[in-house]
């Protein structure tokens, strides 16, 4: 695997600080080489597997002289991104991973904006889609506030990959017209959603998902259950796309239980609709007696070793 030029704690200072740019580049003397306009991409790394990857992101990343990596980015994501290259990306972790508890979103874009204002290539690699639950409009905003351009490249949302790593569609037109992705963990001082009214959309017949909503199971779950039966069939897929991939399939009712009993956490999105009636009946019908759900343990097809 190709060694990251350095690693820089997202707590450190930027490498190069925004005054590193020229101020007036269009009055400075001329140089050998013009320096191209500041740009920034903005690229989802998909749910994990680095087999997910489009072939846009690839091309990006492999573009960068900057890397700034999200937590939920695999490792073999940011081999692939520096396999081979002659002069590997600088590699800055602006998570948990960084070593701070977490990188202030005020940070992170404030070092975004520097290194690309002082001619590095940077990339931006999220978990999923850059523009699902990613803080990518923020980011996109501030990049162009300063005028800096900005590319975005589209990842697997984690929706996507549950549905795949279920085997349902989440818009099967038997079952659901639709779906609903929301969050479980609003922007602090954001108003708390309101989960029977997303249980009466839901029973219209759409097809809920919910990202970082484990932590808040027991008070989503009894707001659901009053706009929807005990019985609906409900799902929850952890670490999707990954070999560490667990999913349980039960009801809306035994969810909360059925997580709590088998251990599943975060990174996990949770899967409530008509669209798992067929699994759910399955499982069911191959367990009568069983009151909950097993956790099945289902091991996605090997990929090569990234690195
Ligand atoms: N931009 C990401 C979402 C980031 S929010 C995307 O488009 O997927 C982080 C949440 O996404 C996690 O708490 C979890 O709910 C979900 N998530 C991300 N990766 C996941 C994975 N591989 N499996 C299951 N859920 C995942």
């Amino acid at each position: 695997m190709a060694t990251p030029a350095a690693v820089v704690p997202p707590c450190a200072k930027p490498a190069k600080p925004a005054s590193a740019a020229p101020a007036h580049a269009c009055t400075a003397a001329p140089t050998r080489q013009r320096r191209a306009a500041p740009w920034c991409a903005l690229v989802g790394a998909g749910p994990g597997n680095p087999e997910l990857l489009t072939l846009q992101a690839l091309r990006l990343l492999r573009r960068a002289t900057l890397l700034l990596v999200d937590d939920l980015v695999s490792d073999g994501v940011v081999a692939l991104a520096q396999r081979g290259r002659r002069r590997p990306a600088r590699v800055v972790y602006v998570g948990k991973r960084g070593g701070c508890a977490s990188t202030p979103q005020a940070f992170i874009e404030r070092l975004m904006v520097a290194e690309a204002l002082a001619g590095e290539r940077v990339v931006r690699i999220k978990g999923g889609d850059p523009f699902v639950f990613g803080r990518g409009g923020e980011e996109a905003d501030a990049l162009r506030r300063h005028g800096i351009s900005v590319q975005v490249a589209s990842g697997i949302t984690a929706a996507v990959a549950a549905s795949a790593a279920l085997g349902v569609p989440l818009t099967h037109r038997e079952h659901a017209h639709g779906v609903m992705l929301v969050t479980g963990h609003p922007k602090p001082g954001a108003a708390a959603l309101h989960w029977p009214t997303l249980a009466a959309a839901a029973a219209q017949g759409l097809t809920l998902v919910v990202y970082m909503g484990v932590a808040q199971l027991p008070t989503l779950q009894a707001g659901l259950l009053q706009g929807l039966p005990a019985d609906t069939p409900a799902a929850i897929v952890q670490h999707a796309s990954l070999p560490q991939q667990r999913l349980a399939v039960t009801t809306l009712g035994a969810l909360a239980c059925t997580v709590a009993e088998q251990g599943l956490g975060s990174p996990a999105v949770l899967v409530i609709g008509d669209v798992l009636a067929g699994l759910l009946a399955l499982q069911t019908a191959a367990a009568p007696h069983a009151a909950v759900a097993e956790a099945a343990t289902v091991k996605p097809a090997p990929s090569r070793r990234a690195a």
